[in-house]
C-alpha cells in the first residue's frame, strides 16, 4: 500500500484542545436549560423565559430571534445584541439518488465540515452522521478525512447545531445520531460528552439511539466505561493482528491490540452493553478467510456484533480496492461460524461522496 501514514507524534491523544470561538457574539445553541435559566436571570427576565427559549432552540429549531414570537420584542432585542442563535452556514447541500443528503457547513473561521442525513427504509427512520473535528489526526490510510490532517476540534455548539439545523431544514424527525462523520470523536472527548448531553436532554434524542465510533483511543474508552451510558460504542478494529492493523491505522502503534482488547472487555464488563466492531474490507489486505478466522478467534469472548464495511473509494492514489461481493460474503460466513452476528453495511450516498470515509470537504478554505 502506498498510503503515507503520519508519525504518531501527529496524534494529539492526551488533550482535548479547546475549540476557539470565532463568532463576535456568543452562540445560544449548545446551552443547556440550566445555563439558559442562569442567563435569563442575569437579564432580569422571569424564569419561564428560559423554557420558552429552550423550546425555540431545540424543539422548534428556529434560526433567528425574530421567529421566537412568544418572547416580547424588548427581550428579543436584548438577546440579539449579545447573542446569535447558531454559527453554521450551509455552503452546499447535495442529494444522493438513494435519498441521502450531505450538508457542507461553513464554520465561523472559514473551515468546513460535513454532516449526512440518511433514511433507512427498512426501519422507516432517519439518522444523522455528525462530525466532531475539522480533519483528523489519526490518518488511517483508507480515509479521506485523515488525508486532510487535523485542523481543529468542533465546539459543543458546532456539534449540536449540525443536528438542529438538519432537523429543521429537512423537516424530518431525526431520532438516530452516529458520530461517524469527520474526526475522531474520542479526541474531542469533553466537547463530545457535553454535546451528547444537550442532544439527549434538550433535543430529546434517546441515548440508545446514539452511537460513537472510535478508532481505538484506549484511555477514553475507560473514561466512557466509567460513565456507564446507554449509548452504543462502535470500534474500528479493521484487522485481527497488529501487523495488518498497523499498516492501515497508525494509531495501532500507540494502542496495539494488547491494550485495545482489554479496554473493550472492560467496557463490556462495566456497562453490560454489546459493542459494535467495525471492520473495513480492503481487497487483498484484510479480507481473506484467514483474517476472518483470526478475527473470529480474537472476538470469541467479546460481547459484540460485527459490521463489515466494504471499502468506499476515496481516489486511485491510495492503492486500496473494494473486494468483490463473493469475497465479502465468504468473509461474513466464516465469521458467522464463530457465533457472531455479522452485518454488511449498506452504504449511503456513495454518488455524492457522503459514505463512510469519503467526507473530505472538497471546498475546504475555498
Ligand atoms: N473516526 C471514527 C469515526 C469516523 S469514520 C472512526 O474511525 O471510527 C466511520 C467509519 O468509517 C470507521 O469505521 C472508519 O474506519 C470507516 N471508514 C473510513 N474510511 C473508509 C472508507 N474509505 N471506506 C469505508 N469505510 C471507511
Ligand atoms: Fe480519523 Fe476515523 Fe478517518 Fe481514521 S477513519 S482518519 S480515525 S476519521
Amino acid at each position: 500500500m502506498n498510503a503515507v501514514l503520519s508519525p504518531l507524534s501527529d496524534i494529539d491523544t492526551e488533550t482535548s484542545a479547546p475549540a476557539v470561538s470565532f463568532t463576535p457574539k456568543e452562540v445560544l445553541l449548545g446551552m443547556s436549560l440550566e445555563a439558559l435559566r442562569a442567563l435569563v436571570k442575569t437579564m432580569d427576565e422571569p424564569a419561564f423565559r428560559a423554557e420558552q427559549l429552550h423550546q425555540w432552540l431545540y424543539v422548534k429549531c428556529v434560526r433567528s430571534f425574530d421567529e421566537m414570537t412568544n418572547l416580547k420584542k424588548s427581550f428579543r432585542d436584548k438577546l440579539a445584541e449579545r447573542f446569535q442563535v447558531g454559527s453554521l452556514v450551509v455552503d452546499q447541500k447535495e442529494s444522493s439518488q438513494d435519498g441521502t443528503v450531505k450538508y457542507l457547513f461553513r464554520l465561523p473561521d472559514g473551515k468546513v465540515v460535513e454532516s449526512v442525513l440518511m433514511y433507512f427504509e427498512e426501519r422507516g427512520s432517519y439518522a444523522m452522521c455528525l462530525s466532531t473535528q475539522v480533519g483528523c489526526a489519526v490518518n488511517c490510510g483508507f480515509c479521506a478525512t485523515g488525508k486532510l490532517g487535523f485542523m481543529r476540534n468542533l465546539s459543543v455548539s458546532e456539534i449540536v447545531e449540525q443536528y438542529v439545523y438538519v432537523q429543521a431544514d429537512s423537516g424530518k424527525e431525526v431520532r438516530n445520531i452516529v458520530f461517524m462523520g469527520q474526526g475522531e470523536p474520542m479526541l474531542n472527548y469533553d466537547n463530545l460528552m457535553d454535546a451528547i448531553e444537550i442532544l439527549n436532554r434538550s433535543a430529546e434524542v434517546g441515548m440508545r439511539h446514539i452511537t460513537i465510533s472510535t478508532s481505538g483511543v484506549v484511555p477514553r474508552i475507560y473514561d466512557l466505561a466509567a460513565k456507564n451510558m446507554q449509548l452504543t460504542l462502535a470500534v474500528s478494529l479493521h484487522a485481527p493482528d497488529n501487523e495488518t492493523r498497523e499498516a492501515i491505522m497508525p494509531i495501532n502503534r500507540k494502542w496495539p491490540l494488547e491494550s485495545l482488547m482489554p479496554a473493550l472487555h472492560h467496557y463490556v464488563d462495566t456497562t453490560g452493553k454489546r459493542l459494535t466492531i467495525e471492520y473495513i474490507l480492503l481487497a487483498g489486505v484484510n479480507d481473506q478467510p484467514s483474517h476472518a478466522h483470526a478475527l473470529g478467534a480474537l472476538l470469541q469472548t467479546l460481547k459484540c456484533n460485527v459490521n463489515l464495511i466494504p471499502y468506499n473509494p476515496i481516489g486511485d492514489d491510495y492503492g486500496y480496492k473494494r473486494p468483490s461481493g463473493n469475497v465479502t460474503h465468504r468473509f461474513r460466513e466464516v465469521l458467522s461460524g464463530y457465533g457472531k452476528k455479522v452485518t454488511i453495511r449498506v452504504e449511503r450516498g456513495v454518488d455524492i461522496a457522503a459514505a463512510c470515509g469519503q467526507l473530505a470537504n472538497k471546498v475546504q478554505d475555498a
